[in-house]
């Protein structure tokens, strides 16, 4: 939470927090999912009045901001260096080990009837004339049917959905921005 700025991201790591949450106690202790919270420091005064004016605007999307004096950061944080500023803590943040946590989702998924195909790269979608998903086209594994797709390219999402014929919101052109 503590380094998004108000906007979509900030959105997308408030249903994040939320989905992790779910996610750890639907799988307890598979995730090491650790809600400890997170600490932003800051050196200088300077640097201390750019994170208030960075929580202020997070605390309107509902992030739990709270401002930490210069004296009680080692209380959260003892080895910290000496002379801080001060900081800010968001208690909602939270930790996974992430190698695990992707093993246990897709492991959890294959439980539920899931079926990998590594290395196999999604290089068309099919819509209906009504505009509905019908299938995928990949490179390896011929055309695959269905109803849904869960588009999770990460970086390349705008070019997944560009094949979708859906245009990001940065670029006229769907493809400049990555
Ligand atoms: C250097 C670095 C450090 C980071 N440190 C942190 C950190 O400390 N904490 C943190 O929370 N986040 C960190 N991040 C961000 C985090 O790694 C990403 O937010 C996260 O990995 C995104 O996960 P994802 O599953 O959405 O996408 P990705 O992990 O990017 O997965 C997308 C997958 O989709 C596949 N793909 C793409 N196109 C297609 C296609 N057409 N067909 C089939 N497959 C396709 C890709 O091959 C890839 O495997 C860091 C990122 C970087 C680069």
């Amino acid at each position: 939470m503590s380094d998004k700025e108000p906007g979509a991201e900030l959105e997308l790591a408030l249903l994040s927090v939320r989905l992790w949450r779910e996610l750890a106690a639907a799988l307890p202790g598979r995730l090491e999912y650790e809600a400890k919270g997170g600490l932003v420091v800051a050196s200088a005064g300077s640097g201390l009045q750019a994170l208030r004016t960075l929580a202020a605007g997070q605390r309107e999307y509902g992030v739990h901001a709270e401002e930490v004096t210069a004296q009680a950061l080692t209380e959260l944080e003892p080895a910290l260096a000496p002379g801080l500023a001060g900081g800010i803590h968001y208690p909602q943040d939270a930790q996974v080990q992430p190698a695990l946590a992707a093993a246990q989702l897709l492991r959890t998924a294959r439980e539920g009837g899931a079926e990998l195909l590594l290395g196999t790269e999604v290089t068309g979608v099919r819509l209906g004339p009504d505009g509905a998903v019908r299938g995928l086209d990949t490179d390896r594994a011929g055309e695959l049917r269905c109803r849904a797709v869960v588009n999770a390219a990460g970086t390349w999402g705008g070019r997944l959905a560009g094949l979708a014929g859906w245009n990001c919101r940065c670029c006229p052109d769907a493809v400049s921005c990555w």
